[in-house]
């Protein structure tokens, strides 16, 4: 069954693209499907890897258990190698947070009770009242981010793991893995967490609140997937599979003979497979698919600056009425009190729970702003071709990578309350249109930065078109002092050392 839902799914160029919006792109793009193309003419390259914020290919020394190994030019993490056992822990904790989640389902979250009246939620009573309250659109996304998506992704951890514990990684699990890490963004556990907290500091004042065995569900779930995410070891797995023969092509191996141009390289942006050309590789020409993965193969996104502006501009557009009109209306006694951003943020403040309004404040209104503004300055310093804070840009991108889904806390204590507070004429809370222009917000800057090529500013300051004269080297432990390598100011780059084999997956992982 999975195979052939995979096999069905590898014949859309939408699946195998190495991107999601770029697969978004190629849905109305045909290609062959019942021959994807293998471009002949790439080579593997061992020894070498690309760093993916800012396009220097490097050789990599031996990364051991509990180390990390840093890109020698901007800092981003290449490489991490777990202390844990590499499919036994991510199995420990992911059966854990099945059975959190199949629990959490059928749970009850949150109690109120205002005069005799009592009101329980569960997980789906949130998007379940916005459909009845004609907020779809709305209702989709918390259900997606909060109930649908932590179960899917957790399922297909499931197989991913039970795939990666057989002698050679089955073909299914290829599609598997690449869209387990483009979806596991969107499983917003953590922020559904806070968001559950604040609605609760809202509710206290206004009536008795009882946190149901749900909530603390919800907690663990939470614990038991960042466990997940701590443990597992992607890189491990995509090692694990035997990568296809060539016909009459040796992999070429970058740890002992010279470093190939920069121009006749790419890496595959789902498995960072290294692949060698015996010509310039045109930026965004479509060079196939991986033959490890299976995704198609590109230099750099397609489309990445024209995806990214259009997002942005878009983003920006919806931020002012996300601020202006009430996201929510609060009603008791059958008088109503709309609420914009701000204004629950200032209610919070006045309610002496200054920390709370300041992750609000922090989440709702600055991190928005933080995103749009910075990768506008990453676009216009790629568009105008200045070399300007290159380390300090690509520092920036990780931040909006990682604080993006921080946004939706708003739309999830917003979900919360309008589920929980349903007494008719004494409380009753419903969701306003500045909640969709908001949270079209959150999910376009997000698009907008997971479009965005970070390795544009350092093309563009003309620093991938040739190696750089050395190559230091920084490999650090990371609970220890950070240490670096030394550089040689000439000649070849001094970490010489190939990757060493690594553990075979089924010998050191089964459960
Ligand atoms: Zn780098
Ligand atoms: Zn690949």
């Amino acid at each position: 069954m999975l195979r052939w839902l995979a096999s069905f799914l590898a014949k859309i160029p939408f699946f195998r693209s190495h991107h999601f919006h770029t697969g978004l792109w190629s849905l109305g793009h045909h290609r062959c499907v019942d021959n994807p193309h293998h471009s002949s003419e790439l080579r593997i390259v061992t020894g070498i890897m690309e760093c993916r914020t800012c396009g220097l290919f490097q050789r990599l020394p031996a990364v051991l258990p509990g180390e990390v190994a840093e890109c020698c030019r901007c800092g981003s993490q290449l490489e991490r190698r777990r202390r844990t056992a590499t499919l036994g822990g991510p199995w420990a904790f992911c059966i854990a947070a099945l059975a959190f989640y199949g629990a959490l389902l059928v749970s009850s979250v949150m109690m109120l009770n205002v005069y005799g009246h009592v009101n329980v939620i569960v997980m789906m009573s949130g998007p379940h009242q916005l459909v009845s309250q004609g907020m779809g659109i709305i209702a989709v996304l918390v259900a997606l981010t909060s109930v649908i998506l932590p179960g899917v992704v957790l399922l297909m951890m499931c197989a991913i793991l039970y795939g990666a514990g057989k002698d050679d990684l089955p073909t299914w699990c290829r599609p598997l893995l690449a869209w387990y890490e483009r979806l596991r963004p969107w499983s917003m556990v953590e922020v559904y967490v806070i968001g559950l907290l604040v609605a609760y500091t809202k509710l206290i004042d206004l009536a008795l609140v009882i946190l149901l065995p749900g909530t603390f569900l919800l907690g663990a779930l939470m614990l038991s997937m960042a466990a997940l995410d701590s443990t597992f070891d992607a890189e491990m797995i995509w090692e694990h599979r035997s990568v296809r023969a060539e016909k009459g092509h040796p992999p070429y191996d970058g740890a002992t003979n010279p470093m190939p141009p920069p121009r006749h390289m790419l890496s595959c942006g789902t498995c960072e497979l290294v692949l060698l050309a015996p010509h310039a590789i045109p930026n965004t020409a479509d060079m196939g698919d991986c033959p490890r993965c299976g995704q198609i193969l590109h230099r750099r996104k397609p489309n990445a600056v024209q995806g990214a502006i259009c997002f942005l501009i878009a983003a920006f557009v919806f931020y002012i009425p996300a601020n202006c009109l009430p996201v929510m209306t609060y009603a008791r006694l059958g008088k109503g009190y709309p609420n914009t951003i701000i204004g629950g943020v200032h209610e919070l403040w006045q309610a002496d729970l200054w920390v709370l309004a300041l992750i609000v404040l922090f989440a709702s209104i600055t991190l928005p702003v933080l995103k749009i503004v910075s990768l506008a300055l990453m676009l216009y310093c790629e568009l105008t071709r200045r070399a300007w804070h290159l380390i300090g840009l690509s520092k920036l991108y990780h931040i909006v990578m990682l604080i993006g889904r921080w946004s939706m806390i708003d739309v999830f204590m917003i979900s919360i309350l309008v589920a929980v507070v349903r007494f008719s004429f004494f409380a009753h809370v419903t969701a306003d249109p500045g909640i969709v222009f908001f949270a079209m917000v959150v999910v376009l800057t997000i698009f907008a930065a997971d479009m965005y090529d970070p390795r544009g500013v350092w093309d563009a300051a003309g620093r991938n078109e040739r190696h750089p004269g050395f190559l230091p080297h920084q490999h650090r432990h990371p609970l220890k002092r950070r240490h670096r390598g030394h550089g040689c100011p000439k000649g070849p780059p001094v970490v010489t050392t190939t990757p060493e084999p690594l553990a075979s997956l089924g010998a050191e992982g089964q459960p």
